[in-house]
């Protein structure tokens, strides 16, 4: 081969490798945004909207395990969506800032496929992580200092609706995005390339877990409270508590709030009268074909978003 076809070969492979030019840049960060928006939006939508229907289909059982007698009025609903809104574009800004670390290699987050193990236990870690830095800037909102600026938004909200759960003021939004690269950055800086899938499901559990706490009504069953099986594990009468009243300031677990002093002396008594002794609800064939179809609408709009997900992936690699 001569030189100057080694030159022409060259250039060509040169041509081929996207340039880094302004534009290209700005086409890359955008479709990376839209599609964190996407998958931001879409989580906070299908988690929210599959409780509203659980409470619309299943009147009778919800209404029996109602925890205030106050109800949500038709202004904290629009206030709760319309700031869950920008909520979802500070996560935006948070999720593709940690994209933009991981393209640059300062973030390590491996998008292959991981062992199952390796899943679970880095699930696991990054869930207790999450509840030990959610109870301790939950705490420091709390304070005189921080309070209004922060949090206050949040509690607007008296009685929680699962619209609730991102109802945040942007300061306080910023603070709760801010984990995820926080906690990307310190195991890539202890040389663990955290698993693209045991992050997929935190974000997934967190907004289950985040619209359950504020779904106003009860639906861990009768004895939860009871039983050091489940115990460590909050209900939504443990959050809500929270909203009507103060104390519990934890997330998933009870543990941080025991350990503190900080849990509501009649936490297990409120529960035990919230939680009616579990029954399955019964319905007719109407609501069952009512039910089925909008499953399917779910199931179709989760394809769409793992579909997305995927195409972020790829988009990064
Ligand atoms: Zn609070
Ligand atoms: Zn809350």
């Amino acid at each position: 081969m001569t030189v100057m076809t080694q030159l022409a070969a060259l250039s060509a492979q040169i041509e081929a490798e996207p340039a880094y030019t302004l534009p290209y840049i700005a086409e890359r960060v955008g479709a990376h945004f839209a599609n964190v928006l996407y998958f931001d939006l879409g989580r906070y939508l299908i988690a929210a909207g599959v409780m509203t229907v659980f409470i619309l289909v299943f009147r009778g059982w919800f209404g029996a395990r109602r925890i205030q007698a106050r109800s949500a009025n038709r202004k904290d609903y629009a206030r709760e969506v319309l700031s869950s809104l920008r909520t979802v574009i500070v996560f935006g800004v948070t999720t593709l800032a940690t994209l933009i670390g991981r393209e640059a290699g300062i973030i390590n987050l491996n998008i292959e496929s991981a062992p199952l193990i390796t899943v679970v236990w880095q699930f696991a870690l990054i869930v207790v992580l999450h509840d030990a830095y959610f109870y301790w800037i939950h705490r420091a909102m709390h304070t005189k200092r921080l309070f209004n600026a922060t949090h206050l938004h949040h509690h607007k909200s008296r009685t929680p609706t699962p619209w609730t759960s991102y109802s945040f003021s942007s300061w306080e939004a910023a603070a709760e995005a801010a984990f995820v690269p926080l906690f990307l950055l310190l195991t890539s800086t202890l040389g663990l390339a955290y698993a693209g899938f045991a992050m997929f499901l935190f974000l997934w559990h967190m907004i289950i877990r985040n619209v359950m706490a504020h779904t106003g009504h009860e639906i861990f069953p009768a004895g939860w409270v009871d039983s050091p099986l489940t115990s460590w594990i909050s209900t939504t009468t443990h959050h809500d508590l929270h909203h009507s009243t103060g104390h519990n300031y934890g997330f998933y677990f009870t543990w941080w709030d025991r350990w503190m002093g900080t849990e509501h002396p009649r936490y297990a008594e409120e529960f035990r009268k919230n939680a009616k002794p579990l029954r399955l609800p019964s319905f007719g064939p109407r609501t069952a074909e009512r039910i089925s179809v909008f499953m399917a609408a779910m199931l179709a709009s989760a394809v769409t978003l793992n579909t997305w997900t995927i195409a972020v992936e790829t988009g990064l690699g």
